[in-house]
């Protein structure tokens, strides 16, 4: 008996990445339905089609056309090589491919007036993005009516509601609420498998937004909760979120639950699990979340779980470590001196300043006797942070109230998640000696600000052996 709860199900590039990845989700989705009487799909654009499309735009406001139609060819390719195989109905599949040529046509008009002015405003680079999605949407829509599916392909500009900060527009929730059920309900209602675009949205006037670079994850939570759903389902390329990275560590393995803390700190801190801003709306509606492999749908995947009651302490015996992951490419700044001792608003006055190369600052440490503060930047950032602080810090450097404001070498960030991390003794210890054992050197710490995750930093070369070192701490 299929059940009256509504199933929200969101495929990645990968998932539709191929022809063959396309009847995995089309499977997928007719297996899904037999079980689920109200069911909604989102799809991202064809694995690599945001990153071509985004790069002839660049392209094209450095007075560059000449790639155009080579990227019009591979678009067609890509698109109409799945098409072909995996829809029968040689009618609509003729209707799908003309629609698709028409989007692709719509990226030359758009590549020719931003080479024309010779500008990619925000705004046009949300156009040219979100074409990856327009395509893709109608090759799975049809693929799953193909198969026998009722369903309906609609752009989610129709009820993604955002303001106009394009390439990272936030959703008007109450407009998006009023708008989806409005327009989702009447389909779910008839047993009609809506197969809507991610990562893309409108203002109130009508204008394409998107929602961030790998942003449908995040508006499948937003469509979840908004209906509300009972179940979210991120359809990706692997088995769930995994203990770390199986590129480094052969013997990682999925965690078959996870709790929303942990996930937050995951995807925080480099595992390309989950869009981060994914997992406050679902938490907030109390949604389940369910990260599944399409390329193995029969295996569970990942089972997001609310946060233990536990106070963050976990009794003896049990596992505190259950991930370890790895940003690479930061490098540490530190500012220090003897005159900072004491002296309020330096901490703001150094973050002020790195907030005006808009620039994010994933770990911070300071020594407790103010003699210096010390935080992470991407590598590629760290030059402008640099002179930010020695122009906003130009008189104390001058008397020498501080001595120096330098960068590291390139190192990264280990990042080992759990909760109760905190309030569990003895697990930084464990880290330490771990480490120690394999003559790793830890350059700094960050830990306490969130119980579920501690931070360390070594040098570029040592970061696989912290990982597989970080690794054995995790229970079998
Ligand atoms: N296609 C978009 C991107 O590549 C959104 C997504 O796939 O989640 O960023
Ligand atoms: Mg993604």
């Amino acid at each position: 008996m299929p059940e009256k709860e509504t199933l929200v199900m969101k495929f990645g590039g990968t998932s539709v990445g191929s022809a063959d990845a396309l009847a995995k989700a089309v499977q997928i989705i007719k297996d899904a339905r037999a079980n689920h009487n109200r069911l909604v799909v989102i799809t991202s654009a064809m694995y690599g089609v945001t990153n071509l499309l985004l790069d002839s735009a660049l392209f094209a406001a450095q007075g560059k056309i000449d790639s155009l139609p080579g990227t019009e060819s591979a678009l067609r390719e890509r698109h109409f090589t799945a098409a072909e195989a995996m829809i029968k109905d040689g009618k609509l599949r003729n209707a799908v491919k003309a629609e698709i040529n028409v989007l692709i046509q719509s990226l030359v008009n758009l590549c020719q007036a931003i080479a024309i002015l010779g500008e990619a405003s925000p705004r046009a680079l949300d156009a040219v993005a979100s074409l990856g999605e327009r395509m893709s949407v109608r090759l799975l829509g049809a693929g799953a009516a193909d198969a026998g599916t009722q369903s309906r392909v609609i752009e989610s500009t129709r009820f993604i509601v955002t303001n106009a900060h394009y390439q990272n527009a936030h959703p008007d929730f109450k407009a998006t609420t009023d708008k989806t059920r409005e327009i989702l309900n009447p389909l779910l209602d008839e047993g009609i498998v809506p197969i809507t675009t991610g990562f893309i949205g409108a203002t109130p006037d009508g204008v394409i937004t998107t929602l961030g670079r790998g942003g449908s994850d995040y508006t499948a939570a937003i469509i979840g909760s908004v209906l509300p759903a009972h179940d979210v389902w991120i359809w990706t390329d692997v088995d769930g979120v995994m203990t770390t990275d199986p590129r480094i560590v052969s013997t990682a393995r999925t965690l078959p639950e996870i709790s929303y803390g942990e996930i937050a700190e995951l995807a925080y801190y480099g595992a390309k699990v989950l869009h981060p801003k994914t997992i406050r709306p679902v938490v907030e509606a109390g949604i389940g979340l369910r990260i599944c492999n399409t390329f193995n749908p029969t295996h569970p995947g990942t089972r997001l779980k609310a946060n233990d009651q536990t106070n963050g302490k976990v009794n003896k015996g049990e596992q505190v470590i259950k991930a370890v992951t790895a940003i690479r490419k930061q490098k540490l700044v530190t500012i220090e001196g003897r005159g900072m001792l004491g002296v309020p608003g330096v901490a703001a006055r150094a973050f002020g300043a790195v907030a005006s190369t808009g620039t994010s600052v994933p770990l911070i440490t300071q020594a407790s006797s103010e003699q210096s503060i010390c935080f992470a930047v991407p590598t590629e950032s760290a030059h402008l942070v640099l002179d930010a602080l020695q122009k906003n810090f130009a008189l104390e450097l001058s008397e020498r109230d501080i001595d120096r404001v330098w960068a590291t070498d390139e190192v990264a960030i280990i990042t080992a998640v759990g909760s109760g991390t905190r309030n569990t003794p003895g697990v930084a210890g464990h880290l330490f000696s771990k480490l120690g054992e394999r003559d790793i050197n830890v350059l700094a710490i960050a830990h306490g600000s969130s119980d579920v995750s501690i931070s360390l930093v070594v040098e570029t070369n040592d970061t696989e052996n912290a990982v597989k070192a970080l690794h054995e701490l995790i229970v079998k």
